[in-house]
């Protein structure tokens, strides 16, 4: 019996979590796996609930649980209230920070069928399978924030920190994954600007050095990163980097894929790993079925690799998400002439169907 924390969340969260639970239960049947699911309240959902976006009894149940299916936090509704209330700033970063996930890994694979719905051109991404390896609990996202008032106006100040132990365990999760696949690590910092980016280069070049050099190992600036991002991406492997790159990195990645929809992600480093899509809880789609679950059911998908080791089980749902696409079936963010228009709902039920075969 694996124990699953299920938070929803806010906006699309509340239609996407269901279709991979759905496809999880179909996984369950087929394998004879057993989940409990647990629901919790995170985000605007948990402020309009209880006052708090993180409420103490979400954080136990995340403790007390094998593994954390989340959907999207935030919305225009709670885009007013003071930082440290809001949906993100109070729930997902302290929830990371608490269950120490400090390596969100993002997978930005490319289906062949979506080859033609992304705005760059197919042979510039054809083959594109990269691996981000983004830190998730230092920078400048966990730094110290302060404002103050000067004569003319205002100051406001956030504080980019990283250390030499959170460089090296992040650049170790890199190192130790190119390894299982095309063994290279390219590291992105700002280190012609930046100190925190010098420290971050001059670690990853260290522990290059000493325990890793059979991996190749290039560095690239984070705006020339974005600019390698859609002039070759094919050539890239495993791409680590700091909170902030990573975040806008990964957004700018999910381009390459066909739409934000599609991209997948799993936060670990702790003793319970948490599992999400990548994109937020798109409050201008939100309640109107148009949402791709797809990122959320590739989210369960890696759920089933990483915290149960259910290879088998997680390719099986990879699988049946390459054969949706190839049998044409779009929810709108990747819809292509002639192919077949599906809701959320009816997205999640063909996948269901396709692994039942
Ligand atoms: P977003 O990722 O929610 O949306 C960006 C664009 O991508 C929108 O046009 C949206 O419709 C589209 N999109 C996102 N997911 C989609 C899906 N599954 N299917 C189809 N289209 C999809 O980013 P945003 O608009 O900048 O932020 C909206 C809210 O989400 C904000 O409150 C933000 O703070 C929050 N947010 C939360 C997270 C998270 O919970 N991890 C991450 C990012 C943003």
């Amino acid at each position: 019996m694996h124990k699953i924390a299920v938070l929803p969340g806010d906006g699309i969260g509340v239609e996407i979590v269901p279709e991979a639970v759905k496809v999880l239960n179909k996984i369950g049947e087929i394998y004879g796996y057993e989940f409990e699911y647990t629901e919790g309240l995170i985000g605007g959902a948990a402020i309009d609930a209880t006052g708090k976006p993180l409420p103490e009894e979400t954080l136990s149940l995340c403790k007390s649980s094998d593994a954390i299916l989340l959907g999207a936090v935030g919305g225009p509704k709670w885009d007013s209230l003071p930082v440290a209330m809001r949906p993100e700033v109070g729930a997902l970063l302290p929830l990371r920070k608490e269950l120490k996930l400090y390596a969100n890994v993002r997978p930005c694979v490319l289906f062949d069928a979506l080859a033609d719905a992304s705005t760059l051109k197919r042979e510039v991404i054809e083959g594109v399978d990269i691996l981000t390896i983004r830190e998730l609990t230092g920078g400048i996202y966990f730094g110290g924030k302060s404002r103050e008032k000067t004569e003319t106006g205002e100051t406001a100040t956030d504080m980019m920190t990283y250390t030499t132990e959170e460089v090296e365990r992040i650049a170790r999760l890199a190192f130790q994954v190119a390894r299982t696949r095309k063994g290279r690590v390219t590291s992105v910092d700002k280190a012609n600007v930046l100190e925190s980016s010098r420290l971050w280069r001059e670690t990853v070049i260290r522990l290059h050095e000493t325990e890793y050099s059979d991996v190749a190992l290039e560095h690239l600036y984070v705006d020339n990163a974005a600019m390698q991002l859609i002039l070759r991406p094919s050539s890239l492997d495993v791409v680590v980097t700091t909170n902030m790159f990573g975040d806008i990195l990964t957004d700018q990645a999910s381009v390459l894929t066909g739409s934000i929809g599609m991209l997948p992600s799993a936060s670990l480093g702790g003793e319970v790993a948490l599992y999400e899509p990548a994109h937020g809880s798109a409050p201008d789609i939100a309640g109107q079925g148009k949402a791709n679950p797809l990122a959320t059911i590739l989210s369960a998908a890696m759920m089933l690799k990483y915290s149960f080791e259910y290879e088998e089980a997680a390719k099986k749902i990879e699988d049946a998400v390459e054969e949706y696409l190839n049998r044409g079936y779009r929810t709108p963010d990747i819809m292509q002439e002639g192919m077949q228009l599906v809701d959320t709902q009816t997205a999640g039920d063909l996948i269901c169907e396709i692994i039942g075969g």
